[in-house]
């Protein structure tokens, strides 16, 4: 299925922050030794159940035990969603209903194992009327 928040980059104006570089020096640490495995892989139980019933398939394996496919979530945060803020995302149906009715809110994407239960937050979007076109 085609990420949600895809369409959204651009960089020039700084609505998403992309958090690749400490992703990778996180798993650097991780592979000098500097990091255990209880430090790093340590989702939620909220997380792990969103990720399951939720979650996006991905075709890339996990960076820590390579045994899953990363499962990929996204959570939605901002006042004015009322009973939607801090939610997992069931569908790209539901984000872009979300879109259309507020200014701005955030959108966080985060990869999660279900098997060793590392995870992390891939990137941050604003999204809502005021980011269109
Ligand atoms: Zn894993």
């Amino acid at each position: 299925m085609r990420p949600f928040c895809w369409g959204l980059y651009n960089p020039l104006v700084h609505r998403e922050i992309d958090y690749a570089l400490a992703r990778r020096a996180t798993i650097r640490e991780f592979e000098r030794g500097g990091l255990s495995r209880r430090d790093i892989c340590d989702a939620h139980p909220e997380l792990l159940r969103a990720a399951r019933h939720l979650g996006d398939d991905s075709n890339d394996a996990c960076p820590i035990c390579a045994e899953e496919p990363l499962k990929r979530v996204r959570y939605v945060y901002g006042t004015a969603l009322k009973a939607a803020n801090g939610r997992a995302l069931t569908s790209a149906d539901e984000l872009e209903n979300l879109r259309r009715r507020h200014d701005e809110f955030a959108c966080y994407l985060v990869e999660v194992c279900l098997e060793c239960s590392w995870n992390y937050l891939i990137r941050m979007s604003l999204v809502g009327r005021s980011h269109a076109g």
